[in-house]
């Protein structure tokens, strides 16, 4: 298996942006922790039957689709019903990863977990790049994405780990405040080339 990079940060910091540029830029290939999330419980997958048969048909979509918000709704409330479905995910997820990180056929691959810090990623990780913004920031971008309250992101953000803390497990941080404009992307780009190659370099010492 080659190196794999850890990319991680709060909610709205960047991370999906600035992945997407070492893949554009250098053809890095990307494992985005969410999108397995939603691969393992896809119509047909053993999480989404299992789901179905815990829970019953009410959290299925009409399409047989998983319907989040019901799922969202059945579990706010229940302890043990979240803890059953995070066990029953948590192994899928991973196994799925490690599946796919072992196919990776770039240098080098980028890991991008939100919740990396708080769920104890890092064994599949050879090294962490955190995404760095200020609250103020990630409240204000996520607010413009995903069309919420600043209410709604407030309690996103206290449920992850602090910056401070996030920071504490960083071996590179990439700073991601300034909005972008061309010079700002330029900047940006560069530090991405200089990370690159740094990965490179490593990545080599993997062999
Ligand atoms: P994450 O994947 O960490 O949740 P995204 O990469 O989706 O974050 O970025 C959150 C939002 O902010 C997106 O709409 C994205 O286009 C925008 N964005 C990201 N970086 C910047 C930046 N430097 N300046 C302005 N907008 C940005």
């Amino acid at each position: 298996m080659t190196m794999v990079v850890g990319l991680t940060g709060g909610i709205g910091s960047g991370k999906t942006t600035i992945a997407n540029l070492f893949h554009d830029q250098f053809g890095i290939e990307i494992i985005d922790a969410d999108v397995v999330a939603r691969e393992v419980v896809e119509p047909g997958t053993r999480g989404l039957n299992a789901i179905a048969e815990y829970f019953g048909e009410q959290v299925l979509t009409s399409e047989g689709e998983l319907d989040r918000a019901a799922l969202r709704e059945r579990i706010f409330s229940n302890v043990d019903e979240k803890k059953w479905l995070n066990n029953l995910l948590h192994p899928l997820i991973r196994q799925s990863i490690t599946q796919q990180l072992s196919k990776v056929s770039s240098d080098y691959s980028l890991l991008v977990v939100p919740l990396l810090v708080e769920n104890s990623w890092q064994p599949m990780i050879d090294r962490l790049l955190v995404i760095d913004v200020q609250p103020e920031t990630q409240i204000a971008r996520t607010r413009q994405r995903d069309g919420v309250s600043e209410d709604q992101v407030h309690s996103i953000l206290a449920s992850q780990a602090s910056r401070e803390e996030r920071l504490s497990f960083a071996d590179d941080v990439i700073n991601n405040d300034a909005p972008l404009n061309e010079q700002t992307k330029q900047k940006l780009l560069s530090q991405v080339t200089v990370l690159h190659k740094k990965y490179l370099a490593l990545s080599h010492s993997y062999l």
